[in-house]
């Protein structure tokens, strides 16, 4: 394997959330990847695994996605400490509201589990980090009606590109990993040049040689949760 995408979600030090990662834990990863990839920008990952190009280095990109708070307050500092970049995949329609995500509404859990704000996200922007589409509000686009799908799609685009111009929005990434033909057709005639998915894995065989080139609305990331043991990442990304 040559290519790596990482799909973080969040990192604190507060959280039993299965999506969450201690920030030393974070640290631990990174130095150990660090080891075996060299880390280059999201888009030039992309150009890696949808042309016929065999780096000579295997290469890692780091994503984010949901963009919650901490990836603000304990991920950003990490990476930055690392001399790293990451592309975090924001919920568009909630940034600039206090809408939590479904998920943290029915723990009633606050301030702690809220999504990043405009302010944050222009900070880390300024400092080279790039930012993607979840869609508007973390809707299953492959289950809801697909006018709405589409005005998901579309909308967080526009969304972002009015609070992050000049920058074109060039990325999206599923919710739930979920997508269809239609939704993947959506994807691309809205004018992302690529889009994420996160398939559940059993060791890394799912990754295909980078001389097969992968379908550039579909790419496949690696998760990193919780329960993610450094021998499981190990077996992830060997
Ligand atoms: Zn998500």
């Amino acid at each position: 394997m040559n290519t790596l995408i990482l799909a973080y979600h969040r990192v604190n030090d507060w959280s039993e959330d299965t999506l969450a990662i201690h920030p030393a834990i974070f640290r631990k990863q990174l130095n150990y990847l660090a080891g075996k990839y060299q880390f280059v920008p999201l888009s030039e990952l992309v150009a890696a695994r949808t042309k016929r190009f065999n780096p000579e280095k295997r290469l890692a990109a780091i994503t984010f996605d949901d963009g919650y708070f901490d990836n603000y307050l304990h991920a950003w500092p990490v990476l930055k400490e690392f001399n790293l970049t990451a592309t975090f995949f924001i919920t568009a329609g909630y940034i600039g509201t206090s809408k939590l995500l479904a998920r943290d509404e029915k723990s009633g859990k606050t301030e702690k589990d809220r999504l990043l704000t405009w302010p944050e996200i222009s900070e880390m922007k300024k400092t080279g980090f790039t930012f993607g589409s979840h869609s508007l509000t973390h809707a299953n686009l492959a289950s809801i009606d697909p006018e709405q799908a589409r005005k998901e799609i579309g909308e967080s685009k526009k969304i972002l590109e009015t609070h992050l111009q000049p920058e074109p929005t060039a990325f999206f990434c599923y919710p739930f990993g979920s997508y269809s033909p239609e939704t993947k057709k959506m994807v691309a005639e809205t004018g992302y040049q690529a889009a994420f998915v996160t398939p559940a894995i059993k060791g890394a065989s799912f990754i295909k040689n980078i001389f097969t080139p992968e379908d550039r609305f579909s790419l496949k990331r690696v998760g990193i949760y919780r329960h993610t043991t450094l021998r499981q990442l190990w077996l992830k990304t060997f």
